[in-house]
């Protein structure tokens, strides 16, 4: 199998290749930097911030310091092919990604209203990206260009690269690689593929015949498949029965892991979908290298005043790692991003905090946050050689950390320390969650968090409190929540400080009944808290939680006799009481809960006492208006 190392023998813009201030965004944004053409064309989602938080900008500073001529066409209108051929025909490829979110997620709220705002766009416009992002702009490109290669990246077809739920339409649907018909699909962590890809294509290859890189996707007539390949049922059979969907969900995520992952096939109508093992993780050297890309950390000056609200959120912020090995059913990391951590070096991370502290205007010495997918991943992963045994959990925490996993915080410690050290940083915060599971494992970690680094609130994501929707979610008992609460009750006290936890909840996962979420609200009654933003269950395509909503069927459990079913709230009448529950205390949600309760047997919990749960309606008092 072909993978490419990253930046190959040397860092090759830093000696033959000037790297632009920013990749153009038009004609004459080319013509000032002296380019006739574009060797790669990335079409994305979301606004050019040229930041490696953001997709398109990472995976076009990637290729530009491997030599290639990127340009940038963002947010194009999609109803016709005039923005897709601003910047001409491109040398080798469009690269065609619907930005950070899928496209449906960006533009639809989970109880599947339109959302009146996008925090990927400038001044938060909502209509600036297509529904099916990837499948309108491929159609654009090849109307624009025929005969150019397409390749698709990000999260949507990275979610989309097999047979998938797709909540929106309520149904199976196919890979999205014979849906927008583009040439190859890169998923996960895509610079490896993508470098490989376009180092092909210069070379002269077809991209028809490029069929053995790592990390990607394509689509064959079928016929015969032999070593080791494993086949999953077949498009035709997962669409109608949710069974074996849950089953093929199951071999997916087996299958997504960098070392022992076997490349897929599932046959759609006489093609199949070969999905070739995920690409090799970046080395701490390759991480630092790419982090380290002469970004300029801001918006395209296109954008000039306007805000773009996902770039204010993490513009003082330090990725410091990538992966997750937590496996929580609802999230879609672990088939995209994959559970092997990917750190940044100490000191690499440190020349960021330096750069943003010099160079970025309106920077007041906090930095908000040194994280990645969780705040507490930092160098840790499995100590067991995975080449000799192929371990098959889905999760390294669930049903309790396992003892072959290194969860050493030490070099986490070690880093906050010299991070807080630096000259101009007032301070450091930590605003990615916190797995705190993993934190119980070193008390020392706790007490330099809370001591230090929480500005007033942290987060962290119990999920829920009762036993049974916690399994189905993978996600550890309420009471290591209770031993981490303690730790950090008495941290906060002992540093003199005044600061609170910030627990998630999850409304409406499936294995949730009334009943839970109403000791849900209960607990949350008792311990005085009070939730503001409430995240309802979003079935997103490929995750096993997914797959329960579809098939009724939790698929980490054993699939003999049928497999364990599972309750699923489903309809927006049960997904809206799930939701009140969390929010107990706001009166918009009273009338909903007095008639819960009473269907439930429990008007002991309406009145006005202490321990009820939402006061009786007041005798003569009108009905709201609908
Ligand atoms: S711990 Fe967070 S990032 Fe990791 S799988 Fe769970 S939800 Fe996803
Ligand atoms: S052996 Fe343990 S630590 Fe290693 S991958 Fe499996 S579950 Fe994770």
């Amino acid at each position: 199998m072909a993978e490419s190392s990253l930046y190959g023998r040397r860092k090759y813009w830093a000696k033959r290749f000037v790297p632009a201030p920013v990749l153009p965004m038009s004609r004459k944004e080319m013509d000032d930097l002296d380019w006739d053409s574009c060797d790669i064309i990335l079409v994305g989602g979301d606004a050019y911030v040229d930041h490696p938080s953001f997709g398109a900008a990472l995976i076009g500073r990637v290729l530009e310091a491997r030599g290639f001529r990127v340009g940038i066409i963002a947010q194009p209108d999609w109803k016709g092919p005039a923005d897709f051929s601003a910047l001409g025909r491109p040398n080798l490829m469009f690269g065609v990604t619907s930005g950070n979110v899928d496209s449906m997620v960006s533009r639809y709220t989970a109880d599947g209203r339109r959302r009146s705002d996008d925090a990927y766009s400038p001044d938060q416009q909502p209509d600036l990206r297509p529904d099916r992002a990837l499948i309108a702009y491929c159609n654009r490109c090849r109307q624009a260009f025929e005969g150019v290669p397409i390749v698709i990246g990000g999260i949507e077809a990275s979610l989309r690269r097999v047979a998938h739920y797709d909540y929106w339409s309520d149904k199976v649907r196919r890979s999205i690689l014979l849906d927008s018909k583009a040439d190859l699909l890169i998923y996960g962590n895509a610079e490896r593929a993508v470098v490989e890809v376009a180092w092909r294509l210069s070379s002269g290859e077809e991209i028809a015949n490029i069929k053995n890189v790592r990390g990607t996707a394509f689509a064959r007539p079928t016929a015969e498949t032999g070593g080791d390949v494993v086949r999953l049922p077949a498009y035709e059979t997962v669409s109608r029965d949710p069974v074996e969907f849950a089953r093929a969900t199951r071999m997916v995520l087996e299958e997504a892991h960098p070392v022992h992952g076997r490349a897929l096939v599932q046959k759609h109508e006489g093609r199949d979908v070969f999905v070739l093992p995920p690409a090799t993780p970046l080395s701490t050297k390759e991480l630092d290298q790419t982090y380290e890309l002469p970004f300029s950390r801001r918006p395209h000056p296109a954008y000039k005043d306007a805000r773009i609200k996902a770039w204010e959120m993490i513009r003082h912020s330090v990725t410091i790692m990538r992966g997750c090995f937590g496996g929580c059913s609802f999230c879609a990391l672990a088939c995209h991003a994959g559970p092997i951590i990917q750190s940044r070096s100490a000191e690499s991370i440190l020349r960021e905090i330096e750069q943003i502290r010099d160079h970025l205007p309106g920077f007041t010495g906090i930095i908000s946050d040194l994280g990645g997918p969780t705040a507490n991943m930092y160098r840790q992963g499995c100590k067991r050689d995975q080449q000799k045994k192929k371990c098959r959990r889905l999760s390294c925490l669930y049903p309790s950390v396992c003892r072959e996993l290194e969860t050493s915080h030490s070099p986490l410690i070690k880093l906050y320390r010299r991070a807080r050290k630096l000259p101009g940083i007032k301070k450091i915060l930590i605003g990615s969650g916190v797995r705190h599971d993993l934190a119980l494992r070193s008390s020392d970690y706790v007490k330099e968090l809370v001591t230090h680094h929480v500005g007033g609130h942290l987060k962290v994501a119990p999920e829920h409190v009762c036993k049974d929707p916690l399994t189905h979610m993978q996600k550890p008992d309420i009471e290591l929540f209770e031993r981490f609460r303690e730790l950090f009750e008495k941290y906060s006290a002992e540093a003199s400080k005044e600061q609170y936890l910030l627990p998630y909840f999850i409304a409406a996962h499936p294995g949730t009944t009334d009943q839970d979420m109403l000791e849900l609200a209960l607990w949350l009654k008792n311990h005085d808290i009070r939730i503001d933003q409430v995240q309802t269950f979003l079935p997103t395509p490929m995750t096993l939680a997914t797959a329960m909503y579809h098939s009724g069927i939790d698929p980490t459990k054993p699939f003999k006799d049928g497999g364990v079913e599972v309750t699923v709230p489903r309809g927006l009448k049960a997904r809206r009481l799930h939701k009140a529950f969390l929010r107990y205390h706001d009166p918009v949600n009273w009338p909903l809960l007095r008639k819960a309760l009473k269907r439930m047997g429990r008007e002991d919990l309406i009145g006005n006492g202490k321990r009820q749960l939402v006061p009786a309606r007041q005798a003569g008092r009108r009905k709201r208006p609908a």
